[in-house]
């Protein structure tokens, strides 16, 4: 199979049977093997019996529909298990992102060798300064952190190769760092496409300013994780160890003056109170570092490795 799009949706019965349709001619045009895949997330609308009905008309169409709103990372993450063309693309069911560039992503994956191709809505249709500005410094900051020069990491447009889809997990909120998970997989090729972003149709967006705030929270929490997944006491132990050996070494100092240069009255020097509190604060990260190592022993990708080959 040629191509595997992917769709997670919230509530867009109306956009679904244009999207279909759209994607269906370009499909056609280029006589590609396709199938759309469908991830109803939670939707408590119609669009989930729009997809019934699509699948009627269109062989090609399947369809994924949880129990409840998991989030877009769940969804894709759903439709990533299940898809089985050679390149996997992503896209919005919204109808702001157009499905003509999908050739295009397409040979840029398999002629140019890229892992993944990431839409760049250069020119936006959203309102101005609620999106535009955060979203350039949200990027900038990602940029920054993971060292992948990608002007717009959240596009909902992206074209892959199938083994990226296979290797990597989605999760959380994770959906606007799929590039940086990629590449704690290995991967390292990453394209950019310019692709033209379209006004919203129907229905509204589901994401509210509250995205930036998240957003960052999520970029930090990641940037952690990514770097001290694998050895928590790398990090805790470090910080750890030097603030309880400032205080150590302070205490110690105090101890001598007392005892040495009989200066009375410890307990009345701040520098005491500094010691003692990084001390606490020193063996306290120390006892994070040992939970956080039992906790990363017992994880399930503990030994989960991505094997590229084996001779047997
Ligand atoms: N979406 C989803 N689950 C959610 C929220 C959104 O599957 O909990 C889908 C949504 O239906 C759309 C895509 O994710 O297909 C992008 O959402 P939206 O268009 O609201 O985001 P925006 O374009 O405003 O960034
Ligand atoms: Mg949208």
């Amino acid at each position: 199979m040629d191509i595997s799009v992917v769709v997670p949706l919230f509530n867009e019965e109306e956009s679904l049977p244009e999207l279909e349709a759209w994607i269906r001619r370009v499909m056609d045009e280029n006589n590609y093997s396709y199938e759309i895949i469908f991830v109803d997330d939670g939707s408590n609308d119609n669009s989930w019996k729009a997809i019934q009905d699509l699948s009627v008309i269109n062989p090609f169409v399947k369809g994924i529909k949880f129990q409840r709103n998991y989030g877009k990372s769940a969804a894709l993450n759903e439709g990533f298990k299940m898809a089985k063309g050679e390149v996997v693309i992503t896209m919005d069911a919204d109808l702001q992102d157009s499905p003509d560039e999908i050739p295009e992503m397409r040979k840029m994956v398999l002629e140019d060798g890229y892992d993944i191709v990431s839409g760049w809505k250069k020119k936006r249709y959203d309102s101005k300064l609620s999106k535009n500005i955060p979203s350039k410094l949200f990027n900038a900051a990602t940029r920054r952190a993971s060292g992948i020069y990608l002007h717009d990491f959240n596009c909902g447009l992206k074209a892959y190769k199938l083994k990226v889809v296979k290797s990597i997990e989605v999760y959380g909120e994770m959906h606007r760092y799929i590039p940086l998970i990629a590449k704690w997989s290995g991967f390292k090729k990453f394209g950019e496409k310019v692709v033209e972003h379209r006004p919203r149709k129907y229905g509204v967006t589901k994401f509210g300013w509250n995205r930036f705030v998240n957003g960052f929270l999520d970029l930090a929490s990641i940037m952690f994780v990514g770097k001290f997944r694998k050895n928590p006491m790398h990090f805790f132990g470090l910080w750890g160890t030097a603030f309880f050996f400032f205080g150590f070494i302070v205490i110690f100092y105090l101890t001598i003056t007392k005892f040495f240069f009989d200066q009375s009255g410890m307990t009345q020097r701040p520098l005491f109170y500094i010691a003692l509190v990084a001390m606490v604060i020193g063996s306290q990260l120390f006892l994070a570092g040992f939970l956080g190592e039992l906790i990363s022993r017992n994880g399930p990708e503990r030994n989960h490795y991505y094997i590229e080959e084996k001779i047997n």
